[in-house]
């Protein structure tokens, strides 16, 4: 009797520690860049779908031996997928467990198939339930109550109602109801813990204004574009562009105003560029432009046909009257003799388009003659 006690309490411990083991590395491998709960596209909901009928089936095979019957978790996998992500991938995780319980598990008996019905009914009746707009604690509530009943009804169906269906069925509802709070948290605090990583990550990276690369992942990708550009012998030229007299901007239309033009000139830049190129605010009002495998004088007829496209655009203010503002800008393209001061190169530039009267394009190379007069 101590010795079957013991084997059912290192089961039950197994089975906590499978679930766990998975919620974290669908967590923090499977899934990098999802939440769970968010909603998912075609393709997540059939791996979260596939990735639930796995732990069913894992669940399947590390059972909770008790007397003479056997018990698991494979419920609690329809339930996380559920909940992480809807009716769908709950159906697809419950056929998983259903096929597999079917053809892999011995002989097909009456009461393999009524397991496997059993687990068809709650993952519809769980799909429904998380697609209620009640909280997320009562989501788990009315699904372990739905999984408590009709699995306990099955224990008695199959063991009858007697000492061995009741107490496997006292057993599982426990082993439910524990484990469901315990999974619930955990699910959640991953959920938490994903949500406030990804955020500082896109914080470090982009600039909260204008949702453009900031300073920081400027730096990493100039870096990478230059060993990459050097490494195989490709083009790469940077763009420094800097709004003129953007101070006066300010000074006339007020704080916010200036604010909402950078925002339109991000949008401008992103229109005007290709999607490989990089483009950064790395400064107040200065952004930049990398491009990758793109010659110098290429890169110069771009920047040209920007500062137009500038020139001509008219900003709207928040009071829904328009300005016109221009940009200067400097480029510098990698040549053999100046792989460690591009970006110099560039300022320099930009330095000679604002000293020249700015709204103007300047080459690195042509430091002395403007590249293209307004
Ligand atoms: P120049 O043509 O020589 O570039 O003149 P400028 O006025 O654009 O340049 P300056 O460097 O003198 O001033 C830049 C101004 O940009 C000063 C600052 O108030 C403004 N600025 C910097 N960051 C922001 C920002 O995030 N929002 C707003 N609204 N203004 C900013
Ligand atoms: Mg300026
Ligand atoms: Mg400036």
């Amino acid at each position: 009797m101590g010795d079957k006690l013991f084997h059912t309490v290192q089961d039950i411990i197994a089975n906590f520690a499978i679930v766990t083991a998975f919620l974290f590395i669908t967590s923090q491998v499977i899934f990098k860049k999802r939440v769970f709960g968010e909603t998912p596209t075609k393709f997540e909901k059939l791996k979260i779908g596939l990735i639930g009928g796995l732990l069913g089936t894992l669940l399947m095979f590390f059972t909770v031996r008790f007397d003479n019957t056997i018990l698991d978790f494979r419920q609690i996998a329809l339930i996380l997928t559920a909940l992480g992500g809807g009716f769908l991938p709950c159906v697809i995780t419950g056929l998983v467990i259903s096929l597999m319980r079917l053809f892999s598990f011995g002989p097909i008996t009456e009461s393999t198939w009524i397991a496997a019905a059993n687990t068809m009914v709650i993952a519809a009746g769980v799909g429904m339930i998380c697609r209620m707009s009640i909280s997320y604690v009562k989501k788990w509530i009315y699904s372990l109550v739905i999984c408590n009943v009709l699995t306990s009804i099955v224990f008695v169906v199959i063991l009858g109602i007697n000492r061995h269906g009741l107490s496997a069925a006292v057993l599982y509802v426990l082993m439910m109801s524990s484990g469901g709070l315990f999974f619930a948290y955990l699910a959640l605090f991953l959920a938490k813990a994903k949500r406030y990583s990804l955020r500082m990550e896109k914080e470090a990276t982009i600039d909260f204004l204008t949702g453009l690369n900031n300073h920081r992942t400027f730096d990493l990708q100039f870096n990478k574009g230059l060993s990459h550009a050097i490494e195989k012998n490709r083009h790469l030229t940077l763009m420094l562009l800097d709004i003129d007299h953007f101070k006066k901007v300010n000074d006339q239309y007020g704080h916010p105003n200036g604010d909402s033009l950078l925002k339109q000139v991000g949008e401008l830049l992103k229109v005007a560029s290709r999607d490989s190129d990089v483009i950064s605010r790395i400064g107040g009002e200065e952004f930049s432009i990398l491009l990758v495998d793109c010659p110098h004088q290429h890169a110069l007829e771009i920047a040209d046909r920007i500062r137009l496209i500038v020139q001509d655009h008219p900003f709207e203010l928040n009071d829904g009257t328009t300005i016109h503002i221009t940009l200067s800008i400097g480029v510098a393209s990698l040549f053999e003799s100046n792989q460690n001061d591009i970006i110099e190169q560039a300022d320099l530039a930009l330095y000679k388009a604002k000293q020249n009267g700015r709204n103007r394009v300047f080459s690195h190379l042509k430091l002395q003659e403007n590249w293209n007069t307004p």
